[in-house]
């Protein structure tokens, strides 16, 4: 199907309901962003492939200057708009995807350990354990327990090589229909630049400045504690 298909295919309707729910998840953001602080631990070293590079952060005008807490809290709202769209048309329209992930999820229910599910939006999408320190190994790790879970489900039975090249078919069209989602809300998460550009003003940049400032005085106080210089 093309684009203008898959177009047809949600309507006046859902497109209402899309521009509904971009609104809702800037004003759930809104709501959140006074509870953030910098993270004071030591930063990660992994990138988050959710919002790297992300255009539904750059329809937001949340750029690489804003802290990854606050685009991640964005990107991540946005992403589960997308993802209800995309699976409400596979549910309509792609009844052998939509077969395939019913089993999964009926595997997934069955699994004992599921850390990864039901959490809040800041949180969801991130790797479920702190970077690895050399110096004190984890005796264990939620990623590896929540693995071990995962590998003690039996295998899926195989596919004939007909049943592979519709489901890939349906794929590509759900991959299609992500995009053109995408595409929509991103247009209509522009219309609310101005808004987060102010609320980002008024809760972040005043957190990072007096970050800064701290930083600045813990680098100058060994060195003249008390503002004399240290010039002979
Ligand atoms: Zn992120």
């Amino acid at each position: 199907m093309s684009a203008a298909g898959a177009r047809a295919h949600y309507g006046g309707g859902v497109e209402r309901s899309l521009e509904t729910q971009v609104n809702q998840a800037v004003e759930a953001w809104m709501r959140w962003l006074p509870r953030w602080q910098p993270a004071t631990h030591r930063g990660r070293v992994a990138v988050c492939r959710r919002c790297l590079g992300s255009p539904v952060l750059a329809a937001a005008g949340l750029g690489a200057d804003v802290p990854h807490g606050v685009q991640h809290g964005m990107s991540t709202r946005i992403k589960t708009i997308i993802d209800h769209a995309v699976a409400d048309y596979t549910a309509r329209n792609l009844p052998m995807l939509q077969s395939e992930l019913d089993e999964q999820a009926e595997r997934n229910r069955a699994r004992s350990y599921r850390p990864a599910e039901d959490l809040p939006p800041e949180f969801e999408g991130l790797p479920l354990d702190p970077d690895p320190d050399p110096e004190a190994p984890f005796l264990f790790t939620i990623a590896g327990l929540a693995a071990e879970s995962a590998a003690a489900m039996p295998a899926l039975p195989p596919l004939s090589a007909e049943a592979k090249a519709a489901l890939r078919q349906e794929v590509a069209l759900a991959d299609e229909y992500a995009n053109l989602v995408g595409r929509e809300v991103c247009a209509l998460l522009e219309h609310h630049r101005e808004e987060i550009h102010a609320a980002v003003g008024r809760f972040v940049e005043p957190q990072i400045d007096a970050m800064l400032a701290d930083l600045a005085r813990a680098l100058d106080t060994p060195f003249d504690p008390d503002g004399h210089g240290f010039a002979p």
